[in-house]
This record gives C-alpha cells, structure tokens and sequence, in this order.
C-alpha cells in the first residue's frame, strides 16, 4: 500500500518554497500510483509528483494530491551491449552512475549535482555542459507514464513521436513518470582542469574553448574580472580517485564551510560582497583531477541559495555574460555567488530550454536568506532581449503568453497536453503560469 502522509508539509532543498497537500503519498509500483490517482480524481484533487526537491521554484507545489516516487528506486532493465538501461522513476541520478560503474556503463552527461530523481532531471531538461552533448532528457529512449485516468502509458519515438517529444521536458504536466529508459554510454573516465583566468581573455575567445574541449565551462563573480574556466576531456587508463580526506577538503571543507562562511559575511554586511568576491577570486588556484566521470562532473553544494538560469544562443553567450555583469555591478546587487556559464547541444523535446539551437546557459544564484527579487527581475529584464529561455526548475517571472514564441514547436506541446490531460488533473500554479489554462477549463467545462 502508499504510504499515506495527510497534511505533512512539503519543503525544497533551498527551503524558501513549500505547501502543505491535502494528501502525501510514496506509492512503490504502478499500480499504486495509478490507484492514487484515480482516488485524487474521485475526490475532485489535482495531483502533483515531487521528485528529490532541487527545483527553485514552485513547480512540485500543490494543495492536493502529491506523489514521491523515491520508493520506486530499482533498475528494471539493464543491456550493456545496446547501452539501454529502464529504470524507476524514483532513483536518483548518484545512484544509478554507480550503479551504472560497476557494470561498464555512465550517463553521458551530468549537471553539478546528481542528487536529483531520473524523472525530475529529465522534466526540466537538467543538464550539464558540453557543446556536443544534450541534456539529460535527450538520451530518453522511453518513457512510461501513469495519465491522469490512471491507464498506463508506455511512449517511444516509435509509438507516438509527438507524446515523446512533449513528455521527454514535460513539467510534470502530462502525467506521473514511472519509468524512463535511458541510453547510456560505456563508462570512462574524465580529466578535469578548473583554473583561474581573465575573464575578457575567455570571453574573447569562448567559441574556439567551447569546441576545444569536450565539456567547456566556467565561474565568474561579479566585480571581478576573473573567470575560473573548467574544462574536461575523456582519457584512458584507469581513474585516480582522491582520498577521502581530500576530497572532504575540497568539496566539503573549501568549497561549503569555507565558501558559507564568507557568503554569510556578504549577507551581514552587503557593502562587503565586491571584495569579499575579490578576496576569493584571488584565492581560486588551480585543480587537476582524473575520476569516473560521475564523481568529477557533480559534486555536493551545501551552501543555500536561489536561482534563476536563461538559455541563450550560443553566439550571444558572451554578449550575455557581459550584459549581466555589467547589469549588476551599475546596481550593486550583493551578489556573491559567481554566474555559471555553460554549453549544450541542440535537441528537439518540444520545451526543452534548448529546443533547435546551439545553447549557452548563463545562471546566476542568490545566497540564501537574501533577497533575490529585484536582482533576477532584472536580469531576467537583461536577458530578454537575447532570446533567453528559462530553464524549469528555476526561478523566473515569465508567464505562457510571454514564453510562447520562444519555442517553435509550443503549440505542438499544448496539442499533447490537451489530449493527455484534457481535464488539468496535473496542474498547480506553477503549471497554469507556464503553460497556460487547459482546454477543458477554456472551454469552461471544468473547475
Ligand atoms: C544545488 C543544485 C544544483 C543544480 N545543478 C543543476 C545543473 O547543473 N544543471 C541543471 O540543469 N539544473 C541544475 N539544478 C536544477 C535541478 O537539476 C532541477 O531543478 C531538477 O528538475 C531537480 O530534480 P528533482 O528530482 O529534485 O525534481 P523536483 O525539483 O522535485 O521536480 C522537478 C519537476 O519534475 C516533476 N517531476 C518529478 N518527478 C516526476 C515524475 N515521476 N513524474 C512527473 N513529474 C515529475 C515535478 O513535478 C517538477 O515539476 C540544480 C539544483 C540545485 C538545487
């Protein structure tokens, strides 16, 4: 049976977004998930699905029915010679690279974490960087999904190309994911540099970095000129992990404690931020590593904080990286996370962030507990003009109407959703402001 939590609150990992559903159910197959549906419906209440809770915003959020999947965690299917590998919704992106190691098989592709559902990953298009490389939801061969009257569905390219597409970044809107078959590629291992460099030298020559290396990124802090460039490449021979006392002290003890306790000393006293960001430019050094490729393209993040990301054409990157540094140092914002600053291939899911381009993805965050509304209200305002798509799990103020002609292919989604969930079973506000009304309720024929 789901276990039933009535009335337990519900919180993100950053905790500054949170709700309280009518009821709170972890169903561990899919019949139960489908049960819990059908009986969301009977009593008249929407259903959401939360996945491991790292978006920023408020898409998981609901006052009715939500569903955790974290029990449906197992490996269904696993084919080393075509690389396919069906798994439950519910595992997390960690445990399947592991899991994934021990058998000669990896992700393509992973963001700074890997503490996320499969299911939740894939329903924002999370990725990594890499101009060659899509994201995550891009090496979806197959989805399975429970639909709001409880029937399952299974979708391929093959089965219904349409569904796929819109499914594959589908927000949670078109039903309960239960099960996703990815396509993996034999294990390997990476040799990662993240060094210190001017910023204006990268910015001058970021399209040749870009294709130099097989996954290019990097940090810069604002009221710095100083961009720590990230590079990794795939080698052979055998990984050099670290001990784990050095890799507490990098990325626990540096990278968390060291680096929450200066971002603490920024949010007492905001003056402070500009050489506080200095200070740690100045510190930044140089990092060589050679791992599995999963321990050295995500790592722990600690330190609180809120987000907001914006995709772009690759050839505006720079311009856009500019934009906003210059943005925010002619305001003063006390920004004392640096922009991210990463690449990825075109894909074609009908909202996928990088929907038929080449794409540079600039992200900024706020430290936790300070005040991030005016800061991404204008660099939201900043990016605008380069075209700039949201990624969907983080925060941004934009609404269907706005977002509409940013995606080619929007109405082919709405056409999906339409016929997948034609009644708004999975709606919340975060979908109704995204997507807009469904048809049932333009038609008016539901509450
Ligand atoms: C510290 C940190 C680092 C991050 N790094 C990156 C990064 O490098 N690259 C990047 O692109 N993003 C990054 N993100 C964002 C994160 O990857 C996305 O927000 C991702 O969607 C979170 O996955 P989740 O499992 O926590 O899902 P949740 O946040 O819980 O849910 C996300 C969405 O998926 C839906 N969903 C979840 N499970 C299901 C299901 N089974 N069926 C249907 N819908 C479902 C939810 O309803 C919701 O709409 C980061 C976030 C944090 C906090």
């Amino acid at each position: 049976m789901a276990d039933r939590r009535s009335g337990h609150r519900w919180e993100n990992w950053a905790r500054d977004e949170a709700c309280r559903p009518a009821v709170r159910l972890r169903p561990t197959t899919v019949g139960e998930v489908a049960a819990s549906i059908e009986s969301a419906a009977v009593a008249g209440r929407t259903v959401r699905v939360a996945g491991a809770g790292h978006s920023s915003n408020d898409s998981v959020l609901t006052d009715g029915t939500l569903l955790s999947l974290e029990r449906m965690h197992r490996v269904l299917d696993l084919d080393r010679e075509s690389g396919l590998v069906r798994v439950e919704a519910g595992i997390t992106l960690h445990a399947l690279s592991e899991l994934l190691w021990d058998h000669g098989l990896a992700l393509q592709n992973l963001g700074d974490i890997d503490v996320q559902s499969v299911a939740g990953a894939i329903a924002t298009g999370t990725h990594g960087t890499g101009i060659a490389l899509g994201n995550i939801s891009a090496r979806v061969a197959a989805l399975e999904l429970v639909l709001a009257d409880g029937s399952a569905l299974e979708l391929s390219e093959a089965s219904d190309p349409e569904a796929m597409r819109a499914a594959r970044v589908g927000l949670g809107a078109l039903g309960a994911v239960t099960a996703v078959t990815l396509r993996t590629v034999p294990s390997f291992v990476l040799d990662f540099t993240e060094t210190s460099e001017r910023l204006d030298a990268v910015l001058d020559s970021l399209d040749e970095r870009v294709t130099a290396s097989e996954r290019f990124g990097f940090f810069t802090f604002p009221y710095t000129r100083t961009a720590m460039t990230r590079t990794a490449n795939r080698v052979e021979g055998a990984p050099r992990t670290r001990t784990r006392g050095r890799a507490w002290f990098d990325d626990i003890f540096m990278t968390n404690h060291v680096y929450h306790a200066i971002c603490r000393a920024g949010r007492a006293r905001p003056s402070l931020v500009p050489g506080l960001n200095r200070l740690v430019g100045r510190l930044a050094g140089t990092t060589h590593r050679v791992d599995r490729s999963y321990l050295v393209l995500a790592t722990p993040r600690r330190v609180p904080f809120t987000e907001m990301e914006w995709a772009v054409p690759r050839a505006s990157t720079a311009a856009a990286v500019s934009a906003v540094l210059e943005m925010i140092e002619r305001e003063r914002f006390p920004v004392s996370f640096p922009l991210e600053v990463r690449f990825g291939a075109a894909d074609d899911a009908f909202l996928s962030p990088a929907a038929g381009r080449e794409t540079g993805y600039v992200t900024v965050h706020m430290f936790g507990g300070m005040e991030w509304e005016p800061f991404f209200r204008a660099v939201e305002e900043t990016a605008a003009p380069f075209g700039a798509r949201p990624h969907w799990g983080k925060r941004h103020f934009r609404t269907a109407g706005e977002l509409r002609g940013l995606y080619p292919d929007w109405d082919r989604f709405a056409a999906v959703r339409e016929r997948l969930d034609p009644d708004g079973r999975f709606e919340n506000d975060y979908v109704r402001r995204m997507l807009g009304p469904h048809v049932g309720a333009r038609a008016g024929t539901h509450a």
